[in-house]
């Protein structure tokens, strides 16, 4: 292990003080990334006059069918430039200046999550294609107002346009595949079998393997929330093997994969009897959750229990309760190998209760819901159960061991 750590280490090259406050001056950009807000503001003030003019105009019968395609047009055109500039403000100030963590946003753009300079340049050429098109169009449509030497150049500039972002997008194709062919060859030389988004961080490299935390930032940043998670063995989805259950909901374990669920705040139920997977399944959701970006905390139900009853003796249950919102994935497991007194059941109770629609558990356990009455005393049992399944998923999982299974075959064979 420390063979690997003094891997890891050693390239690292020497920053220095000056290199740092160079480094620094990025933040000078910030104020420009603002001006464009507000130049953003001036488009939106633009695109309503625009309209306003419009609606006048049609509302008192001076509006010709070309005067109403122009208008509209230049609306188009007011939005076009508009989203060409929140693409500048948010892809550039999170490539250039500061990371702005939209990582798990509901309306996280799906372009940012793979924004680089390069990805911006081509977006941006490709912006100014549509908005030159609309241009033209504008002039084609108002044909008799125009020059033919405006529609000439206008039509030459419009190809020059196209062709730049032709060219760009090309030279772009290569470099990031080079750039991803470089990333793993240098990062991950064995896996090959795992999703694209399982390929990094999704196992301790083996002793020997020398990891290097550079060219996508992604990678140490997944790695080190795996780390902060606290699980306690590496499990992946790849890894279980959906025939060894008797019986269990394959569709919805894909289905949970995808970690809508995270996003929509909703929990996880997994229960049957002992070695099933429960645990596996937990930790391999967990694990994406990492890679995808969120932030998880595992721990085993006794522990919850601890951590809780902690906080609660000193005084800070509730700030406990908000410190844990940071987490959008918490994983409950093994609960009902010991059974809780009425004190810890309400522990429990307020876990479930403030994480209700403000983020996800997983819980697991080795019996139905119908009898977790029999784990949680006191009153606060069936209205915690209630909450925790209202939002809930609950697969069952059945049949025999695995580590029985496994102990068995050593034995046979
Ligand atoms: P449980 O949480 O139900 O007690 P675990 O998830 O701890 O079960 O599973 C016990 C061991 O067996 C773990 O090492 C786990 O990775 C493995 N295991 C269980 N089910 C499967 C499966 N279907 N495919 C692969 N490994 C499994
Ligand atoms: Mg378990």
């Amino acid at each position: 292990m420390q063979s690997v750590q003094a891997i890891t280490r050693a390239p690292s090259p020497p920053t220095t003080t000056l290199g740092y406050a160079l480094f620094a001056t990025r933040w000078l950009q910030a104020p420009l990334y603002f001006g464009l807000v507000a130049a953003q503001g001036v488009y939106v003030y633009k695109f309503f006059n625009e309209l306003w003019a419009l609606i006048v105009r049609c509302v008192t019968g001076q509006a010709t069918e070309t005067y109403v395609m122009l208008a509209v047009l230049k609306l188009v055109d007011v939005v076009m430039i508009a989203n060409l500039l929140i693409m500048v403000i948010v892809g550039g100030y999170e490539t250039f200046v500061s990371r702005i963590g939209l990582q798990g946003h509901r309306d996280q753009p799906e372009w940012l999550s793979h924004v680089n300079s390069n990805v911006l340049k081509v977006k941006l050429a490709t912006a100014i294609v549509g908005i030159s098109s609309v241009h033209l169009l504008q002039m084609f449509v108002d044909v008799h107002h125009t020059s033919r030497h405006s529609l000439l150049w206008g039509t030459v500039i419009h190809m020059a346009f196209i062709v730049s972002a032709a060219i760009l997008a090309y030279m772009s194709g290569p470099m990031a595949a080079q750039a991803e062919r470089a990333h793993q060859s240098s990062h991950q030389p064995q896996q090959s079998s795992h999703q694209p988004e399982q390929r990094h961080a999704a196992e301790d490299a083996p002793p020997g393997r020398a990891v290097i935390p550079a060219q996508r930032e992604e990678v140490p940043s997944a790695e080190a929330r795996l780390r902060a998670a606290g699980f306690p063995a590496r499990k992946l989805l790849e890894d279980f093997d959906a025939e060894h259950p008797r019986s269990f909901d394959r569709e919805a374990v894909a289905r949970l994969g995808k970690l809508d669920f995270v996003v929509a705040r909703r929990n996880v139920v997994f229960v049957g009897p002992p070695g099933t997977g429960k645990t596996h399944l937990a930790i391999g959701l967990g694990v994406r959750a990492c890679q995808a970006g969120h932030r998880v905390l595992f721990a085993t139900a006794g522990e919850w229990a601890a951590r809780l009853a902690k906080a609660q003796a000193d005084g800070r249950l509730g700030e406990e309760l908000h410190r844990l919102d940071v987490y959008p994935l918490l994983i409950v497991d093994e609960v009902g190998y010991l059974p809780f007194d009425a004190d810890t059941s309400q522990l429990f109770f307020r876990l479930v209760a403030h994480r209700y629609e403000r983020g996800s558990l997983i819980v697991t356990g080795d019996r139905p819901l119908e009898r977790w009455d029999e784990v949680f005393g006191g009153a606060a049992a069936p209205a915690m159960v209630d909450r925790l399944a209202h939002h809930a998923e609950v697969v069952r999982l059945e049949g025999d061991s695995y580590r029985m299974r496994r102990a068995s075959s050593e034995w046979a064979g």
